[in-house]
C-alpha cells in the first residue's frame, strides 16, 4: 500500500469533506485490515516500511499498553476522572497508509482504546491537525468506533506554536478539567515530550517518515 505526505491527506481530507457534505452516507468506509502477528523490535528504515510491518510494530506497542491501561483502571482511585491522551494521524487513523475518507482506524490502538471507553476512561484526542478540518476528523474518529470526549485541534495562534508546547499545554488543560492523565499514545516524540502523563508510549514513526 502507498504511503503519502501529511499535506496530501489534508487535501484529500478537503476533498472528502465536500463529499460527505453532499452525500448522506459516506463513501469510500473500509475496514482496517487485521495483520501483524510478528512482533518486530527492530528499527526498520522509512523506505522499507510497508503496511503489514507498521501494523506489526503498532501491535508490539499496544501489547505493552493493554496489561498496563488493565492494572492502572481497575487501581482507580474513588472518584478519579481518568484520561487517556491521543494522537490522530498514523496513531488512531491510518493516515499515511489509505487513501479513503473516512481514514480506517489503526487497529492495535483502536482495540486499546475500546478496552478504555469501555471501563469508564475519557478519550481525548491531541493534533496538530489545524481547527478548520475540526468537523471531519471528529465525525472520522467517530465513524470508525472512537468515543471522543474532547478533540484538540489547533486554532490560529497555535498554528506558530512547538507542537510539543502546544500540545503539552492541551494536556495541561484536560488535566484543568479534574482528569487523570493515566496514558498519552502517540507516534512522534512531540506527542509525549513535556510530561502531563502517567505513562507514554511510543508508536513508531519511522525517523520522522510518519506525521
Ligand atoms: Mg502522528
Amino acid at each position: 500500500m502507498t504511503r503519502g505526505t501529511w499535506t496530501r491527506r489534508i487535501g484529500m481530507t478537503a476533498v472528502a469533506t465536500a463529499a460527505v457534505t453532499a452525500m448522506a452516507v459516506p463513501a469510500g468506509a473500509q475496514a482496517a485490515t487485521a495483520t501483524g502477528t510478528t512482533a518486530v523490535a527492530t528499527v526498520v528504515a522509512a523506505e522499507d516500511v510497508d503496511y503489514t510491518t507498521w501494523q506489526a510494530d503498532c501491535l508490539t506497542v499496544m501489547n505493552q499498553a493493554l496489561p498496563y491501561l488493565k492494572q492502572r483502571i481497575a487501581a482507580a482511585e474513588p472518584g478519579e476522572k481518568q484520561a487517556l491522551v491521543l494522537d490522530i494521524d498514523n496513531t488512531t487513523l491510518e493516515t499515511d497508509f489509505g487513501f479513503s475518507y473516512p481514514q480506517p482506524a489503526n487497529k492495535p490502538v483502536l482495540d486499546v482504546a475500546k478496552y478504555a471507553q469501555e471501563h469508564g476512561v475519557a478519550l481525548f484526542f491531541v493534533t496538530a491537525r489545524p481547527g478548520i478540518i475540526s468537523g471531519v476528523t471528529d465525525y472520522n474518529l467517530k465513524y470508525v468506533g472512537y468515543k471522543v470526549s474532547g478533540l484538540h485541534v489547533r486554532g490560529l495562534f497555535d498554528l506558530f506554536k512547538d507542537v510539543a508546547a502546544y500540545k503539552t499545554a492541551q494536556r495541561v488543560n484536560i488535566e484543568s478539567k479534574g482528569y487523570t492523565i493515566i496514558a498519552n499514545i502517540g507516534n512522534s516524540a512531540t506527542d509525549l515530550s513535556g510530561g502531563h502523563a502517567e505513562k507514554t508510549f511510543k508508536l513508531p514513526d519511522y525517523d520522522g517518515q510518519l506525521s
